[in-house]
């Protein structure tokens, strides 16, 4: 049978790839300054960030989510910066929950307003949650997030979004050689213990200003293999497209830890994921140098579908692989930062 074209899809992009999922992030601000995103000693406690009045506000963001939703996007994720240090999220959350053909609406957080907000946000149609810790223990975790922030509030964050319905919440761990690499055997034990699914992170080489070494990253099979000398692993399926995380079952049945190597094992063959960083430019690539501004058209009086065209072209235009490509050719080309468009 022949399998005709769907107009109101975006078409592929260059290497035949589909867009299916949108990351939003609502600002570049945040309240941590994690080693491997935004070192203190680059960015010190009061760094400049966007001026308010340049944010695209929750309705020019949510005509945006409306129109990649329009081509073809099921699964939106809110991201930052730390989106839960903008204002009244849970509003921008109800405006993109209402849009038809959603099919999932997650938010990804370091978690310190967590225990104050889980509820408004899962009363507003949030389904779910990642929230980001890297270690257990104090020490290591103030090392990592840079200003000394507890890590009982984000446990207690990570309680609060349980009990409001945001189900099954993930835990994201970047893993960085030297600081916090024995706590991925604490972390999984205490993944399996309340039944959380942890998912350790590579350390990448995103943006220029967290001096990146190939030394400094624990490599999925070290991982792997830490875990497994303690509790036997087995591999599990995909669930689906735009999932970059592999997945591993307990051999003894007490649940799943997910890697995700874009280092090691780079996945940019089946990377479906467009981003909108706070001001409104879209990115086909965590790495990309610039994005496409479409906040000119978006303030401008463009029509929707003058701005859908313009997502179209610059999707249908898009032959980003950097992980697949890292090497010396690679090193040193500008790229955008983490905290500008989210993970
Ligand atoms: N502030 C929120 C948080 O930390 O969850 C959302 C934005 S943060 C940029 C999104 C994700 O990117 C987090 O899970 C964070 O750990 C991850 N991340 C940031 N820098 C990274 C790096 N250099 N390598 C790997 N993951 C990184
Ligand atoms: Fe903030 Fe998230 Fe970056 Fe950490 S990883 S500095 S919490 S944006
Ligand atoms: Fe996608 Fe770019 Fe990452 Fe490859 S490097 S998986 S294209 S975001």
């Amino acid at each position: 049978m022949r399998v005709l074209p769907d107009p109101d899809r975006a078409p592929p992009d260059r290497f035949g790839r589909r867009l299916h999922d949108l990351r939003i992030s609502v600002t570049d601000r945040c309240n941590f300054r994690c080693v491997y995103c935004m070192p203190v000693e680059v960015f010190g406690r009061d760094a400049a960030f966007v001026p308010r009045a340049e944010l695209l506000t929750y309705e020019e963001m949510t005509r945006l989510a409306r129109l990649f939703v329009s081509l073809g996007v099921e699964k939106l994720r809110i991201t930052g910066g730390e989106p839960l240090v903008r204002r009244d999220l849970h509003d921008f959350v109800a405006m993109l929950a209402a849009i038809p053909g959603v099919t999932d609406l997650a938010l990804t957080t370091n978690g310190s307003a967590l225990a104050r907000l889980a509820r408004p946000l899962a009363d507003a149609g949030l389904r779910r949650v990642t929230v980001s810790l890297d270690s257990l223990d104090q020490a290591t975790f103030s090392r990592m997030n840079g200003i000394d922030f507890p890590v009982s509030r984000v446990l207690e964050g990570i309680d609060a979004a349980r009990d409001a319905g945001l189900a099954p919440v993930k835990v994201n761990v970047v893993v960085r050689r030297g600081l916090n690499d024995a706590d991925i055997v604490p972390l999984a034990r205490w993944g399996r213990a309340e039944g959380l699914t942890v998912r350790f992170i590579e350390y990448m080489d995103v943006g220029h200003t967290n001096g990146w070494k190939m030394d400094d990253v624990v490599g999925a099979t070290e991982i792997l293999e830490t875990i497994g000398r303690e509790w036997p692993l087995e591999p599990l399926d995909r669930v689906g497209p735009g999932e970059v995380a592999t997945r591993w079952r307990y051999a003894d049945g007490l649940g799943e830890v997910g890697i995700i190597a874009s280092v090691t094992r780079p996945f940019c063959g089946e990377c479906t994921r467009a981003r909108i960083s706070a001001v409104g430019e879209l990115y086909t690539c965590l790495f990309a140098a610039n994005g496409t501004d479409l906040r000119p058209l978006v303030r401008g009086g463009a029509t929707d579908a003058t701005i859908r065209d313009g997502i179209v072209r610059a999707w249908a235009g898009r032959d980003d692989r950097y992980s697949e490509r890292r090497s010396q050719e690679t090193e040193g080309l500008p790229r955008v930062e983490m905290f500008a468009i989210g993970g």
